[in-house]
């Protein structure tokens, strides 16, 4: 690219229209994601921006018959948004596309996971995040973690956590800390916590023992759809997301401070 074209492109990225947030997609999120009424004013001021820019800004696919309306892209934004709504960037860099499919992602052939694993034959998901490439995802699994947190599942939090693990080209896990000091920090907070999970003896569901990038991705669910739970039972892993993500995310709930801390 000449020097000229280059300045062209950046004067045009600058000029970009910013992507305004459509006042018809807040009925819409207080309706199908829970967490959405828990903001407070400033949290939803930055929400609705990062919203707007997710959804105008994504190449977006559907698959399996899915209709593609703005409530569905509206929905999937809010969650991945939860996940930058702390952090000093405002996109998940290099997804080509968000691809929906209307119930699980059907898979056939050779796969390799977010870390690395290949598996091969027909997989049923319930998402697939690709370095440098698109995000799948099941619009069934998305409307049940956006509804129903309670069950601690979320798998647009999840396959977003897989894309900010990504960001430094290393998916282990361990997501860009900037600070060699937090850096060693979180591997051993998580270390020990992943060891529980191995043992069986952990709030997180058993998957999060499959490899570090898959123990970040699920402790991502659940530091936003259980955070008091989280915080109780895993106290220095709640901490070590909390400074991550810039946010506490129990605040915001009605915990139960009399329950017996395990
Ligand atoms: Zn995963």
């Amino acid at each position: 690219m000449s020097l000229s074209s280059f300045l062209s492109t950046i004067t045009r990225w600058l000029r970009r229209p910013t992507p305004q947030f459509d006042p018809a997609w807040e009925s819409v999120l207080e309706r199908e994601f829970d967490h959405w009424s828990l903001l407070d004013d400033a949290e939803l001021e930055r929400m609705r921006m990062l919203v707007a820019r997710f959804v105008r800004e994504n190449n977006w696919e559907a698959a399996q018959g899915m209709e593609l309306t703005d409530d569905v892209k509206v929905v999937i934004a809010a969650q991945a948004s939860m996940l930058l709504l702390g952090l000093d960037i405002d996109e998940f860099f290099d997804v080509t596309s968000v691809i929906v499919h209307r119930s699980t992602v059907r898979l056939s052939g050779t796969h390799r996971g977010a870390a690395g694993t290949v598996t091969s034959g027909t997989q049923h998901l319930a998402g697939q995040a690709h370095p440098k490439g698109p995000v799948l995802l099941s619009w069934s699994a998305v409307q049940r973690g956006a509804r129903r947190p309670e069950h601690g599942s979320n798998v647009v939090y999840h396959e977003f956590a897989h894309r900010l693990d990504m960001l430094d080209g290393i998916t282990d896990g361990t997501p860009p800390l900037g600070d060699p000091v937090a850096v060693a920090r979180w591997v051993e907070v998580c270390t020990a916590a992943f060891e529980r999970v191995q043992a069986g003896d952990s709030v997180l569901r058993g998957y999060a023992a499959t490899n570090p990038a898959e123990f970040f991705a699920v402790s991502t669910e659940l530091f936003f759809n259980r955070p008091c739970d989280l915080r109780d039972h895993e106290p220095a892993l709640y901490a070590e997301l909390q400074a991550f993500y810039g946010q506490d995310p129990a605040l915001r709930m009605p915990c139960d401070t009399s329950r017996p801390v395990a």
